[in-house]
């Protein structure tokens, strides 16, 4: 039997392309399918710095793919248009500002993924897949079906608060037809919207925890699209990502001057003075003693970093030092360059991406803060119980599948990975902190629960055995329409005369 053909289309890929957890994503779950003898190519936009790959096509207007592999092998196709070649980073400019042809360029590439679904541009090779990633591949299952592609569709959803909006008029200079724009089908609140197109019309959704995938059918959760998403709840799966053992792992990391494993977490005591050197902090006595939480994020609303900002002289006056890699929004950006300027032996600022302090903020940190407001999966909490610092979460999406808090009942049986705020604010994020910090003062106790939370795998594997299932059931539902039968009759019949 020929195996299964997976054309997987994202914007990010690990280490070529990555903004966030999409490209940990887009690197991991494809090798990991392709351990399991599923034949996958991944389709990602080239933006200017990125390398050429072998030419597979070249079109008159200066559109060309090209391929490239990984080290591992796996395919990656890059597509190459006069328009993505002008962007310096993927969704926004070196100075962050956004571009204002996404909708044409990230149009592009859904066009490219039908094509290739439809095997319309002679590269002999057919996906009987298209798992589409986010509101800019999620065009493709609309461009698909109007194209009649045989390939089934799947769309996952990484992050349900980025959707794509564009006026109307946009779906006219994109060739869509009218009966696109009801609310049955790709009308948003009198826009265009592409996450709505990919929720409608994919055979198959998915979305990156089971507590998500339940969370976003509510109003609190579904920023608006709650509605169509019951409507599709049967086609909707949650399944957690995994964390990639061949970057995530604290005894053989070679970004770590240090290493440490599970079986002698106080080797890690090692990794906290490299940080604490890496910070110009004192490196021995109390300043080693005392306890140092991280943030490694994106500093944005969604991550609570605001709370974490509110809560900082209580956090501070209950022996915790901070430290905070991250950037994004410029008003937290000043809420943290301030903090340091006021607190500069307790709080340690990086404004930046930079991946190697990342790993060594995971080694040489005690506890990592993650308040998110939500949160789809989350990857930092996994990396950051993997290198032994202990996860403080707000228990909502992937944090709370992922953690488990340190009640006594969990403490005394052994699963307890780290600590729940009580509430989704800054005196629940402070509770949970001394909750924390006490236990921190309890040396065998506190090595018990690093133990613990380092012990924790989420293997790709079991993932894409997940996906697996998906893609099966998306085909089955491609090949009875079943996929279609919650849409109005008026819109399958305009869909299957377009
Ligand atoms: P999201 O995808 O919402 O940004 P995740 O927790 O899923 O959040 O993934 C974020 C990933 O990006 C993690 O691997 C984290 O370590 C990494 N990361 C975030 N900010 C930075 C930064 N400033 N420098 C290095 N790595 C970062």
């Amino acid at each position: 039997m020929s195996p299964l053909r997976v054309l997987f289309v994202s914007t990010e890929f690990a280490p070529l392309l990555k903004v966030g957890g999409l490209a940990d994503v887009a690197a991991a779950l494809p090798q990991a399918l392709v351990e399991l003898g599923v034949d996958v190519r991944v389709l990602l936009p080239r933006i200017r710095g990125m390398p050429t790959g072998r030419a597979l096509l070249r079109c008159p207007d200066g559109t060309g793919l090209s391929q490239m592999e990984t080290d591992s092998g796996l395919a990656l196709w890059l597509l190459d248009t006069p328009a993505f070649r002008r962007r310096t980073g993927i969704y926004v400019d070196q100075d962050g500002r956004p571009y204002d042809d996404d909708a044409e360029c990230f149009g592009e590439l859904c066009r490219c993924a039908t094509t290739i679904a439809a095997d319309d541009c002679g590269l002999g090779w057919r996906p009987d897949i298209v798992h589409c990633n986010e509101w800019q591949t999620a065009l493709t299952p609309l461009l698909s079906m109007l194209a009649r592609a045989p390939a089934a569709s799947v769309l996952t959803i990484h992050n349900l608060a980025h959707q794509g909006l564009f006026p109307l008029e946009t779906a006219n200079t994109l060739g869509l037809p009218d009966w696109v724009l009801q609310p049955a089908a790709a009308e948003f609140w009198g826009q265009l919207s592409f996450l709505k197109a990919g929720l409608v019309f994919a055979d198959r959704l998915t979305t990156v925890s089971p507590r998500y995938a339940a969370e976003i059918l509510t109003p609190a959760f579904g920023a608006g699209l709650d509605g169509v998403l019951r409507g599709r709840v049967g086609a909707l799966t949650g399944i957690l990502n995994g964390l990639d053992e061949s970057l995530w792992n604290p005894c053989t990391d070679p970004l770590l001057e240090h290493r440490f494993s599970e079986q002698h977490p106080e080797r890690k005591r090692e990794a906290k003075r490299d940080l604490l050197r890496t910070l110009s902090w004192p490196d021995e006595g109390a300043s080693l003693d005392a306890p140092i939480a991280a943030v490694i994020a994106r500093l944005t609303s969604q991550k609570g970093i605001d709370l974490v900002l509110d809560a900082l002289p209580d956090l501070l006056a209950c022996g915790l030092r901070l430290v905070v890699l991250g950037s994004g929004d410029s008003i937290l950006e000043q809420g943290w360059s301030e903090a340091m300027r006021r607190y500069p032996d307790r709080v340690a600022v990086q404004l930046r991406f930079d991946e190697t302090l990342a790993h060594r903020i995971y080694a040489g940190s005690d506890m990592f803060l993650m308040p998110s407001r939500f949160e789809p999966c989350g990857l930092a909490q996994m990396s950051a119980m993997r290198y032994g610092a202990v996860p403080v979460v707000n228990p909502v999406g992937g944090l709370a599948d992922t953690v488990v808090d340190a009640d006594p009942a969990r403490l005394a049986n052994g699963s307890a990975t780290g600590f729940w705020m009580p509430t989704a604010d800054a005196h629940g994020l402070l509770q949970a902190c001394e909750r924390a910090t006490a236990m921190y003062g309890d040396i065998p106790g506190w090595q018990r629960l690093v133990r613990q939370a380092m012990s924790c795998r989420f293997p790709w594997r079991r993932s894409a055995e997940h996906y697996l299932e998906v893609y099966r059931a998306a085909i089955e539902a491609r090949a009875s329409h079943a996929a279609r039968t919650d849409l109005p009759s008026a819109l399958l019949m305009a869909a299957g005369s377009a």
